[in-house]
């Protein structure tokens, strides 16, 4: 059979990004504006979970958390077709796939990724042999076999993969698997100091807890507040909170006496039931959280909700800073406008400079919205309800995750300097 080479207008497609951010004048311009939807519970379809048996020795699995493969079969000798559908529809396109492969002998495959007719590919395969440490597929082994033309620009929406597989497990995903055994597993290593404690604030649809960290010893009433993970593909955010989130925990001066001053909330996994059925973007109510913030009708957003309305009433204190990490196709933040004063002007643009200026050739991408934008997603409601000066803070999907990383601890570290003047 024949391929598509692996041609210049996809080299160039999958560069432009880094093309832009080196680029101020080209900058990003982001997503556009959200609109109100309808965010009450809706059927949402299900996987069919299993081993399933490919013949000459080659067998595919879906019996993980995190899994999304809802079709598979054996095209030919050599070519294995995968298919992915989202949880329900209509959604943002952030086709997540996760799955296991193995044979009796060692051998070469194709595998080919295959969508709906509405759907096209996005996440450069991640391979691994131990669901922990994960490298991307080398481009040699990666071809676009077919795309699709989108607002003029040509989009891959099959891809094929050149792998080789043998007796141990080969899995490959969209991007590093976090389930939400992984994050147990690291509060588990933050509840180690003794000035991280973890309640639960409520339940996901399937009774998975939602999960609250407490990080300081003061007495709230200077408080900052954290999330992630409220779209479950969204890994690349998650590795940015989970630095920040480190050093607010650090042995470093600045954070020890951040920690007597000001007491940290993070609820590091705000989907749960997403996260560990392989969702492309909702919760198991087949629903965006991300545009729940004003109905409430979902159990995952009306937990945090009450929290930080218990909170606040109870102590009087207030929310001085909310950030909520996302990724999206390239980092940028979205601001609320600075003409808007909340319990701390300036905070977060002198967050975003303070934080530009540790790295060179790096300019930081911003796009505040207005006063009339729609109130119905995380920051909106952090901002307009408490008066914290909050922030979306996205991580593009191919973002080098040292990079990441540093980037992460690098604004926690300014945060707690700013906060602390
Ligand atoms: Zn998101």
């Amino acid at each position: 059979m024949k391929y598509l080479k692996y041609n210049t207008s996809f080299y160039i497609l999958i560069m432009l990004p880094f093309l832009w951010s080196c680029n101020q004048k080209t900058q990003w311009e982001g997503q556009k504006p959200v609109s109100k939807v309808n965010t009450q519970t809706v059927p949402i379809q299900l996987q069919h979970k299993g081993v399933f048996d490919l013949g000459k020795g080659v067998f595919a699995s879906n019996e993980f958390d995190g899994a999304r493969l809802n079709g598979v079969a054996r095209t030919n000798d050599t070519l294995i077709t995968v298919l992915l559908t989202p949880e329900n529809e209509p959604i943002n396109m952030s086709p997540w796939f996760a799955f296991k492969l193995w044979s009796e002998i060692e051998s070469e495959i194709f595998v080919k990724l295959t969508y709906p007719e509405n759907a096209s590919h996005r996440y450069y395969p991640k391979l691994s042999f131990d669901g922990l440490s994960w490298k991307t597929l080398d481009s040699a082994n990666y071809q676009i076999s077919r795309t699709t033309e989108i607002e003029s620009m040509q989009i891959p929406k099959e891809i094929i993969m050149k792998l080789s597989i043998n007796p141990d497990t080969l899995w490959v995903a969209a991007q590093e698997l976090i389930t939400s055994t992984h994050v147990e597993n690291w509060i588990s290593k933050l509840l180690t100091n003794t000035y991280v404690t973890k309640t639960k604030i409520g339940e996901s649809h399937k009774g998975k807890p939602i999960n609250l960290l407490k990080i300081g010893e003061s007495d709230d009433q200077k408080m900052i507040f954290i999330l992630s993970r409220q779209h479950p593909p969204e890994v690349t955010g998650y590795l940015a909170m989970k630095a920040f989130v480190e050093t607010i925990c650090s042995d470093n001066e600045i954070a020890k006496n951040f920690r007597k001053k000001y007491n940290t909330y993070v609820v590091p996994l705000a989907n749960p039931d997403g996260v560990d059925n392989g969702h492309w973007r909702h919760n198991y109510g087949g629903v965006d959280l991300n545009r729940d913030w004003a109905d409430f009708n979902q159990p995952e957003t009306s937990a945090i909700r009450d929290f930080m309305k218990q909170k606040t009433a109870n102590t009087s204190g207030k929310f001085y800073f909310a950030v909520d990490f996302h990724s999206t196709w390239q980092d940028i933040y979205y601001t609320i406008s600075p003409e808007l004063k909340g319990n701390m002007p300036g905070l977060v643009s002198d967050m975003i400079t303070a934080t530009g200026n540790e790295f060179t050739d790096y300019e930081p991408n911003i796009k505040p919205s207005d006063d009339l934008d729609t109130r119905i997603t995380s920051t909106k409601f952090f901002f307009y309800e408490f008066g914290a000066e909050s922030l979306t803070f996205e991580i593009g999907d191919n973002t080098p995750r040292e990079f990441v990383k540093k980037k992460g601890g690098v604004s926690a570290l300014k945060l707690m300097e700013l906060l602390l003047e």
